[in-house]
């Protein structure tokens, strides 16, 4: 089978090629003329699904996406389908970290949980597109910790450990994690990278 990940994260590329072996992956850069898709919806899903059916609308192969984040439950779920972009400019970790630490300003430790949330959609040429979901809870930090990861990882701790995952070595993120969730129940759902 040969799928086409919508993704222009070559890190990210990479890292998919790793969880889904036995599948022949197409990425986006053989494609340079298609443009990509606002991500306007509203959960993980719908923007995993607004991009994998662009994909396969341009290039009529079966199109893998994934739309991932952070939630924090005593801010509603804030930063969401936001995280990338919580402090206003794209991709701006520091900001982002920032404002969160700020935002969780006097929360006391049994309420700073959280979770890191992927959503995967698969979208097939003539078929329904389906989406599925990992997650890995945990809580926010009180000042962060790690130089490991990207993102929001040094303010996380995952459930049932102790350093953030800024600290923790990356085999123990690459098992724990939302994504590593995703895919394992991609391979089990839906048969990627078994045959
Ligand atoms: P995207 O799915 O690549 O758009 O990622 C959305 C945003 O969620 C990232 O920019 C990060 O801020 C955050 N995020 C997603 N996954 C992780 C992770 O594994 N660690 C830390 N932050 C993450």
């Amino acid at each position: 089978m040969r799928l086409l990940v919508a993704t222009r994260n070559a890190h990210k590329l990479a890292e998919i090629r790793g969880l889904l072996p036995g599948v022949e992956i197409v990425g986006t850069d053989a494609f340079p003329d298609v443009p990509d898709p606002e991500e306007t919806g509203a959960t993980f899903e719908a923007n995993a699904t607004l991009k994998a059916e662009a994909w396969r609308d341009a290039t009529g192969l079966p199109a893998l996406a994934d739309d991932s984040g952070l939630e924090v439950e005593a801010l509603g779920g804030a930063p969401g389908v936001l995280s990338a972009r919580y402090a206003g400019t794209h991709g701006d970790t520091a900001a982002n970290n920032a404002k969160l630490l700020r935002a969780l300003e006097g929360v006391p430790a049994e309420r700073r949980g959280a979770r890191f949330v992927c959503a995967l959609a698969l979208a097939l040429p003539g078929g329904a597109t389906r989406t599925l979901r990992g997650e890995c809870r945990g809580r926010i930090v009180e000042a962060g910790r790690g130089a490991g990861g990207f993102g929001y990882d040094p303010l996380f701790v995952p459930e049932g450990e102790a350093l953030t995952f800024g600290e923790l070595p990356a085999e123990t993120k690459a098992r724990l994690s939302h994504r590593a969730r995703a895919f394992a129940e991609a391979r089990r759902a839906w048969g990627l990278g078994t045959h």
